[in-house]
């Protein structure tokens, strides 16, 4: 099964040609600088399963182990690889059309998670943007 993916303004495509090996939320406080996002979620895929395309790209290492990757254009994360686990490549599943389809099954670092996440189930809800 092909799981196609691109980035907020398309420069940046991505195919993978299998399913991800698992898929986690990251609750670490890089992940929440580098997202911007309470937390985020990564689907791991093994590196000779997925090929990125485009030229926009620009890599960042936030530790000498990790490297985070994201599109110069829009700003969307594209790619985060760690040294430790070289054979795969964490990609945020936001870039995937529909990312629902992606389920998380661990959550790490759950030792910095925001105690509040598990609170937004009982938020008020509206269907887009609500006025005011
Ligand atoms: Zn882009
Ligand atoms: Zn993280």
């Amino acid at each position: 099964m092909k799981i196609l993916g691109k980035c907020l303004c398309g420069s940046i495509t991505i195919n993978c040609t299998n399913e991800p090996v698992k898929t986690v939320n990251c609750h670490c406080t890089m992940c929440r600088k580098v997202s911007g996002a309470a937390y985020s979620t990564f689907a791991m895929f093994l590196k000779n399963h997925v090929r990125v395309m485009g030229n926009s790209e620009t890599h960042f290492s936030s530790s000498t182990l990790a490297t985070r990757s994201f599109c110069s254009k829009c700003g969307s994360n594209t790619q985060f690889n760690y040294a430790g686990k070289h054979e795969y490549v964490y990609l945020p599943v936001g870039l995937f059309d529909p990312a629902v389809a992606i389920h998380p099954q661990e959550n790490w670092y759950a030792s910095t998670k925001l105690h509040w996440i598990s609170d937004c189930n009982n938020l008020p809800e509206y269907e887009e943007l609500p006025n005011g």
